[in-house]
């Protein structure tokens, strides 16, 4: 790899590049004092989907009841489907926080993910078909003995609005999955059709999204847990409310002393009217490029699918005004979403003075050389759109903590999610924003490394329910 020095190029100067820099970082930062008024606008939307249906931050009811015993035990399977993967799980819950997991993992193709619904659905029975015959077998020593189903829980990590807790009528795909007859359908009963064609011995028992999960398998490991968020491919939180609290509900005669978990599906917060966020131009251009114009807004500043565009949209304006890359060919940086948020992470994380690492990506992935002033720039511009995503999901905490009133007691955060447990110092960073919130006692909330939600936590809660069942109580 060359590099070259300053001096041969005259356009990527350290002075005209830390001049750019001041112009994105007034773009980009958030103060303590606006941290605080999103935090309360943040709040009184959650509290407004609690109120009536149908609002922009769904705050849906997950028929999870209350926090998991330690007692639930047996043999689980969970199912994953995100937006790569599909990972099949079978879980063995042995009790007092024990557990032990065989899992498969199954690559989506471009075609699934832009398909047909049913489709879908056949493909993770197919795959299900496939674990079940080489982990499990049919013999009567096996978990499936005969006319036994075994029971599922599936982990669908897209807004579905619940009836119950095997039903999820999906509102809409985000994360830019684009499969056709599946928003307004009931997923659970699609997905109990494919079963069905495969003739499968498995019971669908429970329906969850990835932070249900995350919150009930990080409470039965960590019993501090009280909230669960995912930074991820996309951004959301899940957290545990008191049904009395939870007045849209008021009707289904529930115990009001009981608790449920509330999936906020936060990522659309300030979706369509964008009031409350610090929205800049390149924000605008990836929401109105997107394939769901106007949706979640929040998530669109947050999560992993979106920051690597966000940076490759400074870099393109700045091509155009002649500022980088000067008499190179940058064809290669103007596809939409070729910078991986990947990219960020290694930029950010680069030990190197002369920071070889980000020579690297560019010369690599994009054949464009750059100069020592450029990569700092770049590696300064990294820091400024993961540092506002990590500040702004701490406005998202704060609003819940404050809206449960976990402040004096403080309480612990389960997240997980490539962000999370990649990005390097984005969870310092959601702890530094949390400070500046609520100043000394901001530290009391401390986020950690979350139980896997989406294949323990997804059996916890098919056990859960499955002792509410044996109960006569669903
Ligand atoms: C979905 C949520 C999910 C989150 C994290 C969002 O795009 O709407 O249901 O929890 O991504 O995977
Ligand atoms: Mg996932």
């Amino acid at each position: 790899t060359r590099t070259h020095d300053e001096e041969d190029l005259p356009h990527a100067t350290k002075k005209t590049m830390a001049d750019h820099l001041r112009k994105y970082e007034s773009l980009f930062t958030l103060t303590p004092q606006r941290m605080r008024i999103i935090a309360e606008a943040f709040k009184e939307t959650l509290e407004l989907g609690l109120t009536k249906p149908g609002q922009v931050v769904p705050m849906i009811p997950t028929f999870v009841f209350g926090w998991p015993s330690g007692k639930e035990t047996g043999d689980f399977l969970a199912l994953d489907l995100g937006g790569t993967n599909l990972r099949v799980c079978l879980v063995t819950l042995q009790g007092s926080g024990q557990f032990e997991i065989t899992q498969s993992k199954y690559r989506l193709s471009e075609e699934q993910k832009n398909g047909d619904g049913q489709k879908l659905f056949d493909f993770c029975a197919e795959c299900l078909k496939t674990f079940v015959e080489t982990n499990i077998g049919s013999d009567d020593e096996g978990p499936i003995k005969d006319g036994h189903h075994l029971p599922l829980g599936f982990t669908f990590s897209y807004p579905c609005s619940q009836e119950r807790i095997d039903h999820g009528e999906l509102i809409r795909w985000t994360k830019g999955i684009n499969v056709a007859n599946t928003e307004g359908h009931d997923v659970a009963a699609m997905f109990a059709t494919s079963l069905a064609k495969y003739q499968l011995p498995i019971k669908l028992t429970a329906l969850i999204n990835d932070t249900t999960g995350t919150l009930i398998a990080s409470h039965y490991v960590n019993p501090r847990t009280k909230i669960a968020v995912i930074f991820g491919t996309g951004c959301n939180a899940a957290y545990m409310e008191h049904i009395k609290d939870i007045e849209k509900i008021k009707h289904l005669g529930i115990d009001p002393k009981a608790e449920m978990a509330i999936n906020c599906e936060w990522g659309a917060f300030d979706s369509f009217e964008h009031e409350h966020l610090p929205r800049t131009k390149y924000d605008t251009i990836v929401d109105e490029s997107s394939n769901k114009p106007g949706e979640q807004a929040f998530e669109k500043l947050i999560s992993g699918r979106y920051l690597g565009e966000i940076l490759r949209l400074v870099i393109c304006e700045l091509i155009d005004e002649g500022v980088l890359f000067l008499g190179q060919n940058t064809y290669k940086l103007e596809n939409p979403y070729c910078f991986d948020t990947a990219f960020l992470s290694l930029m950010e994380s680069d030990p190197t003075d002369e920071l070889l690492m980000i020579i690297g990506i560019f010369t690599h992935f994009f054949a464009l050389e750059t100069t020592l002033a450029e990569r700092q720039f770049f590696r300064a511009l990294a820091k400024l759109i993961g540092r506002r995503a990590a500040r702004l999901s701490a406005c998202g905490i704060a609003a819940i903590v404050g809206k449960m009133g976990y402040l004096d007691e403080g309480c612990s955060v389960g997240a997980d999610g490539s962000l999370y447990n990649k990005y390097p110092g984005f969870a310092d960073r959601v702890h530094e924003g949390l400070f500046d919130i609520f100043g000394e006692k901001g530290r009391n909330i401390i986020t950690h490394h979350a139980e896997d939600g989406s294949g323990v936590g997804s059996a916890i809660i098919a056990a859960m329910t499955k002792i509410r069942k044996d109960a006569g109580l669903y």
